[in-house]
């Protein structure tokens, strides 16, 4: 019996309820209910196939001019598998899985496609299951559960150096668990994130009670520290709290209202399809930010994966209400600085900084259009020269380069613009907002790169 046929989605596709219904052209599958409708929005126009340097859609194509591994390629497959063309369980077939897994979920397909395929919620669907027919391997098990043994094992940073520093251990992590021999993995920081007391909120009745709502004029912020903020780039929420501090923005570091583990989005569960997991962090980050919404504060985030997840992933996991009142206040620092600015409410002295900038956007940044709000934030710079280079994906995309099998193509992606791009100015800084992007810029490259918040208390003037 074709399994497909009684599927049970893990994800809510409701959205896509009326997609192509009454249209005899819309050639939607047999089974899959509406998750076969979200597949069929393609149209056949293969602009994902196009050899155009612009844009990101579709990184795995453009590296290997294989038409299985466009979005249309992935939905051409997708169709027979929810037709029954594929066999009993047609997710498990070996031509649909290698497409499905050098998708790097970029979402380039969802922005610059003209019907607006969304491959990368496509994929967390499939690889949920997958996962519920075939479980959950090792390694993504590893990655998935990131979060937690950062909070857990403070001495994993030395674990992590020691078998960076080590062949055997690498080749070792390879053999057992699929982790490329070749690859650094990123070391969490020595030093720990400083919140101060009048930033971390340690009284929950205090955010609901009426000193607080509404937020004193429009300048309180809260901050969402993301997972790879926290642990391995602390100084870029220090910057942020600075600048927004020199900005005249009363910032509230987001924290849980059960004390204990940080809040998480839930991507890393995501990124390997365990979507009960992403579902659990999701309803705690809810429960936490909601009450911030409600007074108004706008939730600005520093990762754009992590951020963006707030306003795209969650509306997927079939959440609580409130979980559209916190993606309406939720910003990307650039997004939250472009719009205080534009509505003539950002404040902050800057003095000139005489250097030339590569940008390299982060493809969910330029999925959302973000990229427009990072040049509007760098052109109040004065003297900055920048570029915003035409990069599409850098290919590590999260847990994806560091794979064993997926290494040679995480490095021909990053080969075809973005690698010699930087080449060409090697004396330039570089400005990347993505934790996955700086690891892949600092291997590829040698250079590391800033985030725009760092980029801005470089530039404050304190005259
Ligand atoms: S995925 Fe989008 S761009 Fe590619 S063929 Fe389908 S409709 Fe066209
Ligand atoms: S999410 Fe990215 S890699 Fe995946 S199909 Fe879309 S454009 Fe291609």
């Amino acid at each position: 019996m074709l399994k497909t046929l009684y599927m049970k989605t893990l994800l809510d596709w409701s959205a896509y309820e009326d997609a192509g219904m009454g249209d005899a052209y819309a050639d939607i599958p047999k089974t899959g209910g509406n998750f076969a409708k979200a597949v069929a929005v393609c149209i056949n126009s293969k602009a994902c196939e196009s050899q155009n340097d612009k844009g990101v859609m579709c990184p795995s194509y453009r590296v290997t001019h294989d038409s299985h591994l466009s979005t249309g390629g992935r939905v051409r497959l997708l169709k027979a598998a929810l037709n029954g063309e594929l066999g009993e369980f047609p997710f498990a077939d070996p031509v649909l899985g290698r497409a499905m897994d050098l998708c790097v979920s970029c979402k380039g397909c969802k922005r610059e496609c003209e019907n607006e395929v969304d491959m990368a919620l496509i994929k967390v669907e499939y690889l949920a299951q997958l996962n519920e027919e075939e479980g959950v391997s090792l390694r993504s098990r590893l990655f998935a559960h990131t979060p937690v043994w950062l909070h857990r094992w403070p001495g994993l940073r030395r674990v992590i150096a020691w078998r960076n520093a080590s062949k055997f251990l690498m080749m070792l992590g390879e053999k057992l668990l699929g982790i490329s021999a070749s690859r650094q993995l990123p070391v969490p920081a020595e030093e720990k994130l400083q919140v101060s007391k009048t930033q971390a909120i340690d009284n929950w009745d205090d955010i609901a009670s009426s000193d607080v709502i509404p937020s004193t004029e429009g300048r309180e912020v809260v901050l969402l520290v993301d997972t790879f903020s926290r642990h391995f780039d602390p100084d870029i929420v220090a910057a942020a709290l600075a600048v927004l501090d020199a900005a005249g923005y009363r910032t509230l570091v987001a924290e849980p209202k059960q004390p204990g583990r940080p809040l998480c989005c839930g991507r890393t569960y995501l990124a390997q399809g365990m979507v009960a997991q992403a579902k659990a962090e999701a309803q705690r980050m809810i429960e936490a930010l909601l009450p911030h919404a409600e007074a108004g504060r706008p939730i600005i985030g520093l990762e754009p994966s992590c951020l963006l997840s707030l306003r795209d992933e969650y509306k997927a996991l079939g959440l609580s209400e409130g979980a559209a009142k916190v993606a309406a206040q939720a910003l990307l620092f650039e997004e939250f600085i472009a719009k205080e600015h534009t509505a003539k409410t950002f404040r902050l002295k800057l003095k000139p900084l005489d250097q030339q900038v590569l940008v390299h956007g982060h493809c969910h940044q330029k999925a959302v259009g973000a990229m427009k709000s990072m040049r509007k934030v760098l052109k109040l710079i004065p003297g900055l020269s920048f570029d915003l280079l035409e990069s599409s994906c850098c290919g590590m995309a999260g847990s994806f380069g560091l794979e064993a099998e997926h290494t040679a193509v995480s490095w021909e992606m990053a080969g075809q613009t973005l690698l010699p791009a930087l080449r060409l100015a090697p004396h330039s800084l570089v400005l990347s907002n993505g934790f996955s992007c700086r690891q892949q810029i600092r291997e590829g490259d040698g250079r590391s790169s800033l985030h725009l918040a760092q980029l801005i208390r470089d530039a404050l003037s304190y005259e």
